[in-house]
């Protein structure tokens, strides 16, 4: 399709007439205008090209415009687009046989939401009906969405202007850079982070607490891989005391680490999963649960208080059958994991060995991210300054970045190549070095 830059000014126009934005103060945006999109390339209504090095919200995992998901969408779209979730529907059926395949021998069902948050909702709903019990611990370092559960769940600023959601209690979890514990090494970070969230348990009363939610792997906060053995042993903590292990995969599932579902690198088993994005990379909204036989079956006569009109969406669930499908014939989670060992871990580490401002590189599979520093020695974040003139010279270069907070988390599609990997190191490079000149 031919591109005519007058669209792109028609859209910022309205864009700026009559959108308002997620988690922003309105007046000052500037947003950027995206044409189109193939792969891991975009582009603009000038045509010129970036690489989404973002994956738009870290959820674009198999690639922009997959011939086989939009096909499968508008073969859907000829046959039914909308079942009420009273009803059965063959593709909803089929995504749901495809997640449970994937999870593993101990879960029995999944209940299909409009996205993530609202799957954590619905997760802590299920554990509190079948625990009984009311209190949820999560972690300060977190991001679990933004409804009136999940933003109290929520462990960064987000949750402090929406506090009204019961019985949500904090903790911190491992992230040896920046350690609460005054940690050396990941086995002390490990050990002492465990230590801390028994006490935290103690003190909560464990038979208060229904479910520890966590991310399998923190996004958002900062891509924070838990040390050897910590996942494991927060396992061990909750058969201890009687409370359901909740693992929110809504970033870090379906490829993003190089596995389906990332806890899979670290051998643990929750009693609960919660994915979005990445299930379907975002092609039509969609989000769920992943129920443990044992929890399903606490809703065998027992009602579940439920429900969301676009519960298992067909055009959604169509998606998710292409995609996952495309996902396994294509070796696209393979891919991911062989890009993060072979070029990103190795290509990160040597810009992170030329650029002072870059003091930790942590990731794996494609989900990294870069902690940028002023001063290596304190580890003092640099301002929010640098990352808006970083993530110019990235986009000038032709580069989508993501950034949070002080960091640049390198996020590309799961289908990314290494000539692409190897492209974008070259900006990244050209980029530090124009701001380090500064
Ligand atoms: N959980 C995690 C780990 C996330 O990263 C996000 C979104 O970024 C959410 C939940 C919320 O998902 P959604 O925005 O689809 O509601």
């Amino acid at each position: 399709t031919t591109i005519d830059p007058a669209d792109g000014t028609l859209a910022y126009d309205l864009d700026r007439a009559h959108v308002f934005h997620s988690w922003s103060a309105q007046a000052a945006l500037k947003p950027f205008v995206i044409a189109g999109a193939l792969g891991s390339t975009l582009w603009d209504y000038d045509g010129k090209e970036y690489l989404d090095f973002s994956s738009q919200l870290v959820n674009m995992n198999i690639g922009h415009q997959h011939p086989k998901v939009i096909q499968a969408i508008k073969d859907q779209a000829d046959i039914i687009t909308m079942v009420a979730p009273p009803h059965a529907n063959l593709a909803r059926g089929e995504a749901a046989q495809r997640i449970l395949a994937r999870a593993g021998s101990s879960f029995g069902s999944v209940f299909f939401t409009n996205g993530g948050a609202d799957a954590n909702e619905n997760a802590i709903r299920m554990a509190r009906l079948t625990t009984g019990r009311d209190k949820v611990l999560s972690t300060y370092r977190s991001y679990h969405g933004n409804t009136g559960a999940a933003v109290v769940a929520t462990g960064d600023w987000r949750r402090v202007p929406n506090e009204y959601a019961r019985g949500h209690v904090h903790f911190f979890g491992p992230f040896l850079y920046r350690s609460e514990f005054w940690a050396q090494t990941p086995e002390e970070e490990c050990a002492r982070a465990l230590h801390h969230l028994e006490r935290v348990i103690q003190a909560e009363g464990s038979s208060s607490i229904a479910a520890i939610l966590l991310e399998s792997v923190p996004g958002t906060a900062g891509v924070l891989v838990p040390p050897p053995g910590y996942l494991a042993g927060v396992r061990e903590l909750c058969d201890k005391y009687g409370i359901l292990l909740i693992f929110d995969e809504v970033m870090c599932g379906f490829g993003r680490t190089g596995e389906w579902f990332a806890f899979q690198g670290f051998d643990v088993v929750p009693d609960l999963i919660t994915f979005a994005k990445g299930v379907n990379s975002g092609y039509v909204p969609i989000g769920g649960v992943v129920i443990s036989e044992t929890i399903a079956h606490e809703f065998d006569t027992q009602v579940f208080p439920g429900g969301l009109t676009y519960s298992g969406h067909p055009l959604a669930a169509a998606s998710i059958v292409a995609s996952m499908d495309a996902m396994a014939d294509e070796g696209i989670i393979d891919n991911a994991r062989m890009i993060g060992t072979d070029h990103l871990g190795p290509g990160l580490a040597e810009l992170a060995a030329a650029h002072p401002l870059i003091g930790e590189v942590r990731g794996m599979g494609v989900f990294w991210a870069l902690d940028l520093v002023s001063d290596p020695a304190t580890r003092a974040p640099v301002s929010a300054a640098v990352i808006g003139e970083l993530k110019g010279e990235l986009m000038k270069r032709g580069l989508l970045p993501f950034a949070a907070d002080n960091r640049i988390h390198v996020v590309p599609p799961c289908v990314i190549t290494p000539d692409e990997v190897a492209r974008a190191l070259a900006i990244y490079d050209e980029a530090f070095t124009a701001v380090e000149a500064v």
